[in-house]
């Protein structure tokens, strides 16, 4: 038994965790999930560790769950299905260490190019992996600038090119055109590289938009990664990189003592977060999974035209859920938690953001609107 303050303590985190949650609407997390049917499991010392594809000694584990998570994200990217391997990660960031890491092992001389506008794992992964960069321009969207990566790439036409680039940045959702890079590649004969696609944020919900956006293996990706706290939804942050398996093989290295291959970044591996992402492809299938991004766009759709109205010059890239304007006041920025950097702003809407949501915001807004032109107002 605890005793009556640790059971206060845990009362009052629940309460501020509920009340954060329901004030959300500047990061990219679905808070919409029901996994209590997956309670039973946390009776169980699951653990992940050895290849997904193969049996290991330790027997705790949900191997068979991550390989369907795998093959269902494999299918989306359309992967050859004769040739992908992948399993389920703490988040994008470790999905990126290990593309590059792949790249890497196939290209030790290599030069990384990525954009501006790249997540902040990349950099920090390329410094661990120690390979030499250039960061590429970015256009006013967000976008790689295709020109500026080509001249870039002209001058170093004698090595090797491992391209990171980015499927919905982090600001912006703007989506690097894979297929675009490669035939920059291609015109510049530099035929040893390798694209990973960083598709952290909007490689869930990619294959759904129309028109199609060029991101995944039959575009000229190698590997690509995604988050699966983001759009899908977990209560634990995880998630997964797909590559091919002849490349992963370059790596992978037996291990006697899990009676397995260690192909994966890291030993121990969390072996519920594969279950959580495995039930909600249960849930909602192939089409649940359209639904729930087209229901998505729709409250951004909502939600720019609602800013637009207040006079606030409101954007989003295509196929875009995420809404860009510039920099509220301090006190909406903090309510709201929504994330500002370089005078700029924005809406994600997840799947769990409503209409209603958007409304309450908008008040707020108009009401700061009010109190900064008639300064008696703010009295009240
Ligand atoms: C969120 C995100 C990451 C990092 O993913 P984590 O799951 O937080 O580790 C990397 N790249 C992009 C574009 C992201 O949006």
């Amino acid at each position: 038994m605890v005793d009556a303050n640790c059971t206060l303590q845990l009362k009052r985190l629940k309460e501020n965790l509920a009340d954060a949650r329901d004030k959300f609407l500047g990061y990219p997390v679905s808070k919409d999930f029901d996994y209590s049917a997956l309670n039973q499991f946390f009776q169980y010392p699951i653990n992940n560790l050895g290849d997904p594809y193969e049996d290991s000694t330790y027997r705790v584990q949900t191997h068979e769950m991550e390989r369907e998570v795998v093959d269902f994200f494999a299918e989306l990217f359309r992967a050859n299905p004769k040739d992908y391997w992948g399993y389920v990660t703490n988040g994008g960031s470790e999905s990126n260490l290990y593309g590059l890491y792949i790249a890497r092992e196939m290209y030790p001389k290599a030069m990384v190019y990525y954009s501006e506008s790249t997540h902040y794992s990349v950099r920090k992964n390329i410094h661990l992996l120690n390979i030499p960069s250039i960061v590429i321009r970015s256009q006013e969207n967000g976008e790689i600038d295709y020109d500026d990566f080509e001249n870039t790439l002209q001058f170093n036409r004698d090595k090797a090119a491992i391209v990171l680039t980015t499927f919905g940045t982090t600001m912006t959702e703007a989506k690097d055109d894979v297929s675009r890079l490669k035939s920059i590649l291609k015109k510049l004969a530099i035929q040893d590289h390798y694209i990973h696609c960083d598709a952290a944020l909007s490689g869930s919900y990619g294959a759904f938009m129309e028109p199609r956006q060029a991101f995944d293996f039959k575009d000229g990706a190698d590997s690509i990664s995604i988050s699966g706290h983001k759009f899908v939804g977990s209560p634990i942050p995880c998630g997964v990189i797909i590559t091919k398996r002849s490349l992963k093989d370059r790596i992978s290295k037996g291990i006697s003592y899990i009676g397995s291959s260690d192909t994966t970044i890291t030993g121990s591996r969390n072996g519920h977060s594969p279950l959580f992402l495995w039930y909600a492809i249960q849930k909602l299938g192939k089409e649940g999974f359209r639904k729930r991004y087209q229901k998505s766009l729709e409250v951004a759709t909502y939600c720019k035209a609602a800013l637009i109205e207040l006079g606030i010059p409101a954007w989003s890239n295509p196929g875009s859920i995420t809404v860009v304007f510039p920099k509220v006041e301090e006190h909406i920025k903090q309510k709201w938690q929504l994330a500002t950097e370089d005078e700029q702003t924005h809406i994600i809407c997840m799947p769990n953001v409503t209409k209603d949501q958007i409304d309450a915001f908008i008040q707020d807004l108009q009401l700061a609107e009010l109190t900064a032109v008639t300064p008696c107002l703010s009295t009240f």
